[in-house]
């Protein structure tokens, strides 16, 4: 068993971000599409109208030559006034997603530090959309729960549909990549075998900053994560470690259900859940959490007790 107490980082994740986000000024306006080019914001639906959503946004890039850095330059280069990130709200990059598959005790270490067997075929659960909110929204502690716990993952947006694709296939399927907190309520988790009434509270899916375009990420499987609670480093391992990977949990789902674009996986987390430290680390009110994820980007969301 690997040891999980506080880490020393041995990756700077960078926090400069490229990528297709949901957007606005104010909680009453209109959420547009926008692209993130490190700390500002350009209107997708401006001027160039390229673009409604990010999944549109993802669609558009995939059609170009240059793919994604081709739509970057041709927003930046067209003149229109960028937005600065802080004052922009961001909401999730997909806001109702038909599914969010969500996977359990995906890398090994986490499956060990939890005292269980590295799984033989996926762990799925499913978290909704009430769960959802953005890069930068509050998580709300329950007033049900004394263990608020945080797990940093990869999520997967699928772009087109997918039934019984093949592995080989499966990463023509994907749409873009998040980074996402599967945030737990452990101890209305473990009352049951069956783990959703402790996954699928309000606000309990942070998703963001936007999306990157799959055309963007080299290697879904070379991507370095961590997770810090008020700055301290909790997590940190490459998505390397998974057990199944995007392309094979894709070619899993797909063979049980039909995904559809906007479709969302969470891929499971590394070692080092609030649970496991010594002694273990609960969110609590006035915590801020963030996971980063090399090249995909950082959401930081605040906590707050349920009023
Ligand atoms: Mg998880």
């Amino acid at each position: 068993m690997s040891s999980v107490s506080r880490l020393e980082s041995p990756h700077a994740v960078e926090t400069a971000t490229r990528a297709v986000v949901s957007w606005r000024r104010r909680p009453d306006d209109a959420v547009r599409a926008g692209l993130l080019v490190g700390e500002l914001v350009y209107a997708l639906d401006g001027q160039l109208s390229l673009a409604r959503t990010p999944l549109e946004a993802c669609d558009v890039a995939r059609d170009l030559p240059g793919g994604f850095d081709e739509l970057v330059e041709t927003v930046v280069c067209a003149g229109e006034e960028p937005v600065p990130l802080t004052d922009v709200l961001l909401s999730p990059p997909v806001a109702d997603p038909d599914k969010i598959i969500c996977l359990g005790l995906n890398y090994r270490d986490h499956a060990s530090e939890a005292g269980l067997e590295a799984p033989e075929v996926p762990v799925l659960f499913s978290k909704f959309r009430n769960s959802l909110c953005g890069a930068h929204d509050a998580i709300v502690l329950p007033r049900t729960s004394d263990e608020v716990d945080f797990e940093g993952e990869l999520a997967v947006v699928i772009g087109r549909r997918a039934k019984h694709v093949a592995a080989s296939d499966a990463l023509d399927h994907v749409a873009g990549y998040s980074a996402f907190n599967d945030v737990t309520a452990r101890d209305i988790q473990l009352r049951t075998s069956q783990w959703t009434a402790g996954k699928a509270l309000d606000s309990f899916a942070p998703m963001g900053p936007g999306l990157v375009p799959a055309d963007a990420v080299a290697d879904p499987q070379d991507l370095w994560i961590e997770t810090r609670v008020n700055g301290e480093l909790m997590q940190s391992d490459s998505t390397g470690s998974m057990i199944f990977g995007v392309a094979d949990t894709i070619a899993y789902v797909s063979s049980l259900m039909t995904l559809m674009p906007g479709d969302t996986i969470a891929t499971g987390t590394p070692a080092g859940v609030g649970f496991k430290q010594e002694p273990a680390r609960f969110l609590r009110a006035g915590d801020v959490v963030e996971i980063a994820i090399a090249g995909i980007g950082v959401i930081r969301n605040p906590v707050v007790a349920e009023p």
